[in-house]
């Protein structure tokens, strides 16, 4: 199937299952907005919980902070969004439609990409077991020739993003003859500058005074912390302070379901440490974003780690990887890491006039400094996405009486991030199983969100929990319960299914508890 039916499944898929619905469905939905369903806050919630569990559980050194949406509007000024938080944005006038122009260009860039991978995966068919890789991409004409324009273009866009030169980023529109998807010319406007924060007013008048802005991220309320933390937690360098929360930006080209939108939580981290310590650090926090990528269950091939160039980097960071997750509509960064030195508490020291620093030894060996900063900045609706992408799956498990394929859709999430763990289902809806099955239910709902149903045949109800991705289905049954009347005794035992491999086992009631701990751990 091709993938772009299948990111539409999934799309229709979440709205099915109450995983994700359009915001203000009644009224036809708001552009880019979501709301979460039943199924998709626990999703959520779970992300969120581990990642939390990751930071502040995990390291000694990292607390974690709730820090307010509305900040005083020099922030904004002192941290660069007001004069800088632009994406260069270009209108086609035959389709009326507007996209960002760097997008454009990313796009010509991955399109040369393409066409190298294309000859390669050609050549390699064509050579089999004795191709060498490395020896056709450095000698092969057309290989070096698409590369040589791909660097070209790579070089031009870089230095035009850098000297923030909106002329440029056109002429190379035009000059690589980039047309409008839609409208498929080349009538292309000036390319202009937007700002992407939202902005609105604080108190009963509406003027410039006034203004307040919806934070378009959280690391701000961090950095404008970094005092209070430091003090009151009496932390020596390296220490970090995280926090989850909203974030809003006025995106030009919002889309791709919930991959970019306009409200979004973020979970950020700011990890604060000596000077001359931060690429170390900055390694340690690649390494570790990745791990944790694959410890809520991510596939590692659908995973890559982008580095930036030097002419990429942000005139004040030293390094920045971003993670980039393979979606259905092609790859999209999920995770940000950057070390971004001291540039922001610098930013606000300089600004506020309150000194941004760290002091280190007593008396006169006493030595102050703005300390450098790394920020692994993950996307909440992002991370939602891909392990909503990576865990949907349709498998033919047999056929039906017309010889028609049967397929079973499923989530195959890591137990520990399905909304529920487990679900309850007499074989029959009547009182001799459905009381003790209640009473189960109650049971383990003390200790793990659980699913109850009794309504249909146990095949749909499998499949039904299989839809909603719930690892263990717990089948009570007349074994369980036993007949006093007939003198069968109770064995006290359920069959438990597998989500995955499908697979039936019967366990002592007693054991399960543990049996589904054991399994729900990352
Ligand atoms: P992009 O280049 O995709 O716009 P960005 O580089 O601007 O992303 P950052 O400012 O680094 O993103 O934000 C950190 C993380 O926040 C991103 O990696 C992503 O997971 C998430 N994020 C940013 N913008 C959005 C959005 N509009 N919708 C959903 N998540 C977002």
């Amino acid at each position: 199937m091709a993938q772009e039916d299948v990111f539409k499944k999934l799309v229709s898929h979440c709205k099915e299952y109450g995983f994700v619905f359009p915001s203000s469905d009644i009224y036809d939905g708001l552009g880019a907005v979501y709301d979460y369903g039943q199924m998709g806050v626990e999703l959520k919630n779970n992300i969120k919980q581990y990642w939390w569990q990751s930071m502040v559980l995990l390291h000694e050194n990292i607390v974690g902070i709730d820090s307010a949406i509305f900040m005083h509007p020099t922030i904004w000024k002192a941290s660069g969004h007001v004069d800088a938080f632009n994406d260069p944005l270009i209108d086609n006038r035959d389709s009326k439609k507007r996209y960002r122009a760097d997008v454009l260009i990313e796009d010509q860039l991955a399109k040369y990409d393409d066409k190298i991978n294309k000859e390669v995966a050609k050549a390699a068919k064509r050579f089999g077991e004795a191709f060498d890789e490395a020896q056709f991409r450095s000698t092969n004409g057309r290989v070096l020739e698409h590369q040589a324009k791909r660097d070209a273009l790579h070089e031009r866009f870089a230095k035009a993003l850098n000297d923030n030169n909106l002329d440029e980023l056109r002429q190379i529109i035009l000059d690589e003859e980039i047309v409008c998807p839609i409208s498929g010319t080349k009538n292309w406007t000036e390319v202009r500058q937007f700002n992407l924060m939202f902005k609105t007013f604080q108190g009963v008048t509406e003027d410039a005074k006034n203004t307040v802005y919806l934070r378009p991220e959280t690391a701000q309320g961090i950095f404008t912390n970094f005092v209070n933390t430091q003090r009151t937690t009496r932390r020596k360098l390296p220490f970090g302070v995280c926090q989850i929360g909203k974030s809003f930006r006025n995106e030009i080209t919002p889309g791709n379901f919930i991959f970019r939108v306009r409200e979004f939580e973020q979970m950020e981290l700011e990890f604060f440490c000596k000077p001359g310590t931060d690429l170390e650090w900055f390694q340690y926090w690649r390494t570790f974003c990745h791990n944790w990528l694959l410890g809520i269950g991510l596939k590692d091939e659908n995973l890559r780690l982008r580095d930036h160039d030097p002419e990429e980097l942000c005139f004040y960071s030293k390094a920045t990887t971003d993670f980039e997750f393979l979606f259905p509509f092609g790859w999209g960064e999920l995770w940000g890491v950057a070390d971004r030195t001291d540039y922001d508490l610098t930013q606000h020291q300089n600004t506020s006039g309150v000194k941004m620093v760290y002091r280190e030894g007593e008396g006169k060996d006493m030595v102050e400094y703005v300390p450098y900063v790394i920020e692994p900045s993950l996307g909440v609706e992002r991370s939602v996405l891909a392990v909503l992408c990576d865990a949907y799956d349709e498998e033919v498990v047999g056929q039906d009486k017309k010889g028609n394929d049967d397929v079973r859709v499923v989530l195959h999430f890591h137990p520990a991030l399905a909304p529920f763990k487990a679900a309850i289902l007499p074989l029959s809806k009547k009182d001799v199983l459905a009381g003790p099955a209640m009473e189960l239910y109650n049971e383990l709902s003390k200790e793990f969100m659980v699913d109850y149903d009794e309504t249909g045949s146990i095949g749909k109800r499998y499949r039904r929990e299989d839809e909603i991705g719930t690892p263990f289905c717990i089948t009570v049954d007349f074994d369980t319960v036993g007949d006093e009347a007939k003198g069968i005794a109770a064995d006290n035992c359920v069959t438990v299914r597998d989500r995955d491999t499908m697979e039936q086992v019967r366990m002592p009631i007693s054991e399960l508890k543990s049996y589904i701990e054991s399994k729900i751990e990352f």
